[in-house]
């Protein structure tokens, strides 16, 4: 992960700031440090991404080392505006573009989706800059994921009640990071026995808790199931998608999200067991 860091970087930094990194080497890149890190394979791609790519993922690195580097230079002086190919301004504008912000004058954009809004005519703190940079971005890895056929894409975060200014990524990742089952529920890693049942011979698609004949889908084992074990605390089923589908923290909710996280890791233990004694 460090190597990976380190190298990923030095490119941005010497090679690629007037040019953003092609996606797909992005993406690649991406891919090899968590082939390197025995990832799951099953893992979304884009969930990870927006859980642990923020400070390390090429394409968003990419972006805000530019946006450290033009309000650094604007504390000294005003940034000159260009959309000359090649310039620094207009390889920030393109990538800016492309990962949904609009252009409402000279150094200001506004993204559509987290209405952030980024200032360069201003002098400002890099940081802050760099962290709204991240946060929008991380929607955009969000919006992958949802569109993709998975079945759970279904993200309730950008609806009317939507929670994404909510999402508590520090806590979210800090569960993500405290074991195997974690990590695989917080990527999306973890297969059903009715979703393992479509793809391995000889295992049952049913429920794993014993007596039940039901279909084992993610959802019933955890949330609705009525043999479910008596001996374990089981909290209710949190309101929305991301704490109770992956663990994830959202501030401001009355869900006892430490309940609803060692509940989903005993489950997501049981699930495996079950999967190896068949
Ligand atoms: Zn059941």
């Amino acid at each position: 992960m460090r190597a990976c860091r380190q190298f990923a970087i030095s490119k941005v930094a010497y090679g690629w700031i007037a040019r953003a990194p092609p996606l797909t080497l992005c993406v690649q890149l991406w891919s090899c440090v968590h082939v390197g890190s025995r990832r799951i394979r099953s893992a979304s791609v884009w969930l990870r991404a927006a859980l642990f790519g923020g400070s390390m993922h090429l394409d968003v690195l990419f972006a805000t080392q530019l946006v450290g580097i033009m309000s650094r230079l604007r504390s000294r002086r005003a940034l000159t505006w260009s959309t000359r190919s090649g310039s620094p301004a207009h390889a920030l504008h393109a990538w800016l573009l492309s990962w949904g912000w609009t252009r409402t004058s000279d150094w200001k954009w506004t993204h559509d989706m987290t209405r952030h809004s980024l200032d360069l005519t201003v002098a400002g703190k890099p940081g802050a800059r760099q962290h709204i940079v991240r946060d929008a971005w991380r929607v955009w890895c969000l919006q992958r994921h949802m569109s993709s056929s998975r079945r759970d894409a279904d993200l309730d975060f950008f609806d009317e009640h939507g929670y994404f200014h909510r999402i508590d990524w520090e806590a979210t990742r800090k569960f993500a990071s405290s074991g195997p089952e974690a990590r695989a529920i917080s990527t999306g890693a973890c297969f059903s026995p009715a979703a393992l049942g479509g793809r391995v011979d000889r295992v049952a698609e049913t429920c794993i808790w014993p007596g039940c004949e039901e279909h084992g889908t993610v959802d019933h084992i955890a949330w609705s199931c009525p043999c479910r074990p008596s001996s374990v605390e089981i909290p209710p089923k949190p309101g929305e998608f991301l704490p109770s589908r992956f663990g994830g923290v959202v501030s401001n909710s009355r869900v006892d999200m430490v309940a609803v996280q060692s509940w989903l890791v005993h489950e997501q233990m049981t699930v495996w067991l079950h999967a190896h004694s068949n």
